[in-house]
């Protein structure tokens, strides 16, 4: 894999923020590295975007291994794999759902940005931007799978700015709100209707808004590290206060 643009590899590439951002990222001028489990939705914006699609499980440590090795050189990780599943009280919660949120959004991130840590600073000019949440700052009933793990995701994220310190990497945090994305589907095991009832009467963030924001943050100068960035629709003052017309 070899190309004149500087390489962004963007994870969970394959619908939402992921997709949105690879593709902004792509007319920006960079060679996108897209990946997902579903690599043939990835395959088709490679295609849009003359980038490069690859097969990646971020709970597999042997498929995040393979990836990386794939990937010659970057200059930009977007760390966006992840999601929800389940809204449950901390009495009923589901143990398999808890690990599901870990092994993505937490440990996921650790192998994904372990992997390409090397290859960033080898750029000279390396970025490491993660999509968190603004689960990430709140808490809220029955979401403390999903708010856990987004506050670990965050830890870790938010600890590299100091580690990489006097070293040529940037590192910026993304915190939305309401996206409205496949992510309400996944969280509630496909139930559509469930899902579109989270943003009924409001209006939320696209995808788009996130990955233009995303790709304002990669293309500042080398100089300027955007730390964190929040972003939420004007309907949504908090992680549980929106304003829904009826
Ligand atoms: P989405 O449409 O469901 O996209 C999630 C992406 O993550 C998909 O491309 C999915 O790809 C990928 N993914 C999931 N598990 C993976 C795995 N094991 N290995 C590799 N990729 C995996 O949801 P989204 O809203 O765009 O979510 C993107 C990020 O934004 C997530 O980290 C989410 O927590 C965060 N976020 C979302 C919202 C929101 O309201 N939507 C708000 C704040 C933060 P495959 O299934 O093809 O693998």
């Amino acid at each position: 894999m070899s190309s004149d643009r500087p390489t962004a590899v963007v994870t969970g590439a394959s619908s939402g923020i992921g997709a949105a951002t690879a593709r902004r990222l792509g007319a920006a001028g960079f060679h996108v590295v897209l990946g997902a489990r579903r690599v043939e939705r990835c395959a088709a914006i490679a295609e849009e975007i003359d980038g490069t699609a690859l097969p990646l499980d971020v709970t597999d440590p042997d498929s995040v291994r393979a990836f990386g090795e794939a990937v010659d050189g970057a200059r930009v990780l977007v760390n966006n794999a992840g999601g929800a599943k389940g809204l449950a009280s901390v009495e009923h919660a589901d143990e398999q759902e808890w690990r599901w949120m870990w092994e993505t959004n937490v440990v996921g991130t650790l192998r994904i940005t372990q992997a390409f840590l090397p290859k960033l600073r080898a750029s000279g000019d390396g970025h490491v931007i993660t999509v968190t949440s603004i689960a990430a700052q709140d808490f809220y009933d029955n979401g403390a799978g999903y708010t856990g793990a987004k506050h670990a995701q965050a830890m870790l994220h938010r600890t590299l700015r100091g580690e990489l310190l006097g070293e040529p990497i940037r590192v910026t945090e993304i915190l939305p709100g309401m996206v409205e994305t496949e992510f309400s589907e996944v969280r509630f095991d496909g139930d559509t209707e469930k899902a579109a009832a989270v943003y009924a009467g409001l209006t939320p963030l696209t995808a788009d808004d996130v990955a233009e924001t995303i790709v304002f943050a990669a293309t500042r100068p080398s100089h300027v590290n955007l730390d964190q960035i929040v972003l939420k629709p004007r309907d949504q003052a908090s992680g549980t206060r929106r304003h829904r017309r009826t």
